[in-house]
């Protein structure tokens, strides 16, 4: 898993303080908000396909800030 901090100003970056996951079974990326990641124990749903994971099985994370 890897977990990268998004420098502020990111061009792609929108709402100021967003944080994504990637989905492990189809790649797609989703949002997820600051209170989940404080969880790790709460699974988090893939709104793509429908897939339940929990964070630290996420291929990806990105951490706003
Ligand atoms: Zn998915």
């Amino acid at each position: 898993m890897t977990i990268e901090h998004i420098p502020a100003g990111a061009s792609w970056e929108k709402s100021g303080n967003a944080s994504w996951g990637q989905c492990p079974k189809c790649k797609n990326w989703f949002h997820l908000g600051p209170e989940i990641l404080k969880r790790p124990e709460v699974k988090l749903h893939c709104p793509h396909c429908a897939h339940e994971f929990h964070q630290n099985d996420a291929p990806r994370l990105i951490k706003a800030g």
